[in-house]
């Protein structure tokens, strides 16, 4: 191997490389790895633009996009409009996982590990406002960015808890559906993040190991019989890996879920143990993105809280303030509001969660705020994609009311609430009063260049 190419890299490191995948394929990783990433795109079915669909096609995700270059995202409306996230493109194969696997779309799932949130809209989009979503993320400022990821996706079927993985046995809930990405030794990400290079030890490696054994300890319990676990990390050493499936089996609890991906095969490397294919990787060299370690399981033996599907109520709320959806006909009747600091928050599917005493972040999402006998509407409505109309703004306007600055309207605008929004896709809410506008983008979201 290329002493250029050996320099760059931890010597152990590189050992486990080639003694799990081999010299030529080690030797291909480490010659990606020492190049740039690629930028890729996946875009909100229900917010669907056409802009990008002139780039490279991922195989594995139907609204997937490789871009040639790194545009300025931030200068892009339709990125604040949540019409797509920036994901690399190895995650993406959650989304044909699933088509694949067809989980029960009424299900309970649980994103375990979620900030800042790129696999929840895949598995949200799988949804397709079916079920209930439960993003984790225990850190609380990666929690904050989950949130806003969350809040700019529109969907309504999903609560935000940020609850250490021990905690969810106590929710007497169980789970149709666990993902775990879970915190590892980033090897996968090296040529993205620099600093996981200069962190990483064969200590690092067995600390992750532990606290990854640690995480799907305490959630197996939570699992249904029957349910499915997606486990995944973005490095490429067995211990992490494959000995963490390994144990899972072993424990009684699982077995493996075989998913046919040989649609895809020359992306992708069998992840084995002894003859048995039991995930896959997704490796910079081989695929287009970063190194992706990905497997499914199906549990065998039955929840703690397993009867909990019989403990479901069918909810029967009615909006705290009756009759105010009526500003706004085009509100499904069928959400549910939640109170949170005087926001009233809208979700759907309500009934999976209702009765259970989650320490919820965000449930839904935020829809009005009463202010006395005013209602004022709130950056969820706009973000939920209900066919409310909107004036269509320019993008240096559009640039500028996401900068909260004055904007220039159309002559004779109608005086009250209105959204504003950039092709087609809305950004959020001003108030029209004679022939100025009050900005109500929500400060925390401000652009700042
Ligand atoms: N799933 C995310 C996505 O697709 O955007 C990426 C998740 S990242 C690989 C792993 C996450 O696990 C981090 O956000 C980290 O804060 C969280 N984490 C760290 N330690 C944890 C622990 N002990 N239990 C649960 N989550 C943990």
């Amino acid at each position: 191997m290329e002493q250029s190419l050996t320099s760059k890299f931890p010597i152990e490191f590189i050992k486990e490389l080639q003694n799990h995948f081999g010299e030529k394929i080690a030797e291909k990783t480490l010659k990606a790895l020492s190049d740039t990433s690629s930028v890729s795109i996946r875009i909100n079915p229900l917010k669907p633009i056409e802009g990008f669909s002139t780039d490279t096609p991922i195989p594995w995700s139907k609204n997937g996009h490789l871009l040639k270059d790194r545009p300025f995202f931030s200068l892009d409306p339709h990125f604040h409009a949540g019409c797509y996230y920036v994901q690399d493109s190895s995650s993406m194969i959650l989304e044909t996982l699933l088509n694949k696997l067809k989980p029960e779309r009424d299900g309970l799932y649980l994103d375990a590990c979620a900030a800042p949130g790129g696999k929840s809209t895949v598995l949200l989009d799988y949804l397709n406002n079916e079920g209930f979503l439960l993003s984790n993320e225990v850190d609380g400022k990666r929690n904050s960015i989950l949130r806003e990821i969350i809040l700019k996706w529109g969907r309504l079927n999903v609560g935000v808890t940020s609850l250490p993985t021990r905690k969810f046995i106590d929710l007497n809930c169980a789970f149709d559906l666990i993902l775990v990405d879970a915190p590892c030794s980033g090897e996968g990400m090296f040529r993205k993040d620099k600093f996981a290079l200069t962190q990483w030890s064969e200590k690092l490696v067995q600390n992750c190991a532990i606290t990854q054994k640690t995480i799907l300890n305490e959630l197996t319990p939570t699992l249904k019989q029957g349910g499915i676990l997606i486990y995944s990390t973005c490095t490429m050493n067995r211990e992490e890996n494959e000995y963490q499936i390994q144990k899972l089996i072993e424990s009684g609890d699982f077995e493996i879920k075989e998913v046919d991906l040989s649609d895809y095969q020359e992306h992708l490397i069998e992840a084995k143990i002894g003859e048995k294919t039991i995930g896959h990787y997704l490796l910079p060299g081989t695929s287009t993105g970063e190194g992706l370690f990905i497997s499914v399981l199906r549990k065998k033996t039955p929840s703690e809280n397993e009867d909990y599907s019989t403990k479901r109520i069918q909810t029967s709320f009615n909006p705290p303030n009756e009759g105010f959806e009526n500003l706004y006909p085009q509100i499904p009747k069928d959400l549910v509001y939640w109170e949170l600091k005087e926001e009233l928050f809208a979700v759907k599917n309500h009934s999976f969660i209702e009765h259970l005493a989650i320490p919820l972040k965000m449930a839904g999402l935020p829809f009005y705020q009463m202010k006395g006998k005013n209602v004022i509407p709130l950056h969820g409505m706009a973000m939920a994609n209900l066919g409310l109309t909107s004036i269509e703004l320019d993008k240096e306007n559009s640039l500028q009311y996401l900068r909260k600055e004055t904007i220039s309207l159309p002559q004779n605008s109608p005086k009250g609430w209105a959204l504003v929004g950039f092709q087609n896709k809305s950004l959020g809410w001003i108030k029209i009063i004679d022939q100025r506008s009050n900005n109500y983008y929500p400060s925390w979201l401000r652009l700042r260049n």
